[in-house]
């Protein structure tokens, strides 16, 4: 068993810091506000004071985190990761963090170290039980370094070089995007025609939206937007589709719209609910 440092540790870093724990590897972890090791030190993981020293000894070191913003901050700020990498180490980044931000990262490590990109889809439930989908961006040789870690979080795939699994999980993230305020405008415009919610969303059930619908149905109905995926987050990753889609020339009208319905959410005051928070805001603002 490894010695493995855990940074992140958030909604999604918590239960996936567990797994590993509990699965027999030492873990060293750290988090930006402290009081969130408490779950994970009372489960006998070790507590770092600095994402450097979360590095010392581990072979292998993870970060869960919000944003590119938040990466750049663990890896190149004070005390940060890149201070204490060594030739050999390897970093797994997990965050949805876009492309461009992990090759520019990589570009930045120390020499002889590696950042291997591992993004993941799947929210807390499948992050408590180890069925998450793992999009790994790595050499053939770094791929088989981290798999056996990876695969005990969930489903394992390697979709290309360095940077491919960040650029797999925006391509994943735009299509959720899309799902999600389709939804929202579906049953505003049923509103509009004064259609029953429950059966619009019955027969929205057997559409080809029907997995959001499934898995967001109960937020809707009950009002209630306890976050599992934070809205800011979706909007960041729609930010990062738009972003890395215009750095290529490429048009993206529909992403494009679907962010400005985010971003519309997050200005009213949804940042930090669910993500489908989004369904009430659209059907809010059309009533
Ligand atoms: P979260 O609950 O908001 O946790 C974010 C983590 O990032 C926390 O540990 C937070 O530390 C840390 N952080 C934020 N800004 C930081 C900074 N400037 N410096 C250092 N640490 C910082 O987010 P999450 O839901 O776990 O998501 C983590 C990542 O996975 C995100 O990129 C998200 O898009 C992605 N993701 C999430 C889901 C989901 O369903 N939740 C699913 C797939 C992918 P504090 O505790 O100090 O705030």
């Amino acid at each position: 068993m490894a010695k493995i440092g855990f940074l992140g540790l958030g909604e999604m870093g918590t239960p996936m810091a567990t797994r590993l724990l509990r699965a027999g590897h030492e873990l060293v972890v750290w988090n930006r506000s402290p009081e969130r090791t408490a779950p994970l030190a009372n489960e006998g993981a070790a507590v770092a004071s600095s994402p450097a020293k979360a590095a010392s000894g581990a072979e292998l070191i993870i970060t869960m985190l919000a944003t590119p913003e938040a990466l750049e901050q663990v890896l190149f700020g004070s005390d940060g990761l890149a201070t204490a990498l060594t030739p050999g180490q390897v970093l797994i980044d997990m965050s949805t963090v876009g492309p461009d931000e992990v090759r520019s990262a990589a570009a930045r490590l120390p020499e002889g170290t590696t950042l291997v990109d591992a993004p993941v889809r799947g929210s807390v439930p499948q992050a408590t039980s180890g069925r998450l989908e793992v999009f790994v961006g790595a050499t053939d040789e770094h791929f088989e370094r981290v798999r056996p870690l990876l695969e005990l979080l969930g489903t394992v795939r390697h979709v290309g070089g360095p940077g491919a699994g960040a650029a797999m999980k925006l391509v994943a993230n735009l299509v959720l995007g899309a799902a999600i305020v389709t939804l929202g405008e579906a049953l505003a415009l049923g509103d509009a025609l004064d259609l029953e919610p429950g059966l619009v969303l019955d027969a929205l059930a057997d559409s080809p939206i029907g997995p959001i619908v499934k898995a967001k149905r109960a937020n809707v109905e009950s009002g209630d937007f306890t976050p599992s995926f934070k809205l800011r987050h979706a909007a960041k990753d729609l930010r990062l589709v738009t972003e890395a889609a215009a750095a290529r020339r490429r048009e993206l009208r529909q992403a494009t719209a679907n962010r400005s319905s985010l971003d519309d959410a997050a200005a009213r005051g949804a940042a930090d609910l669910d993500f489908s928070a989004v369904v009430a805001t659209i059907r809010g603002r059309n009533s």
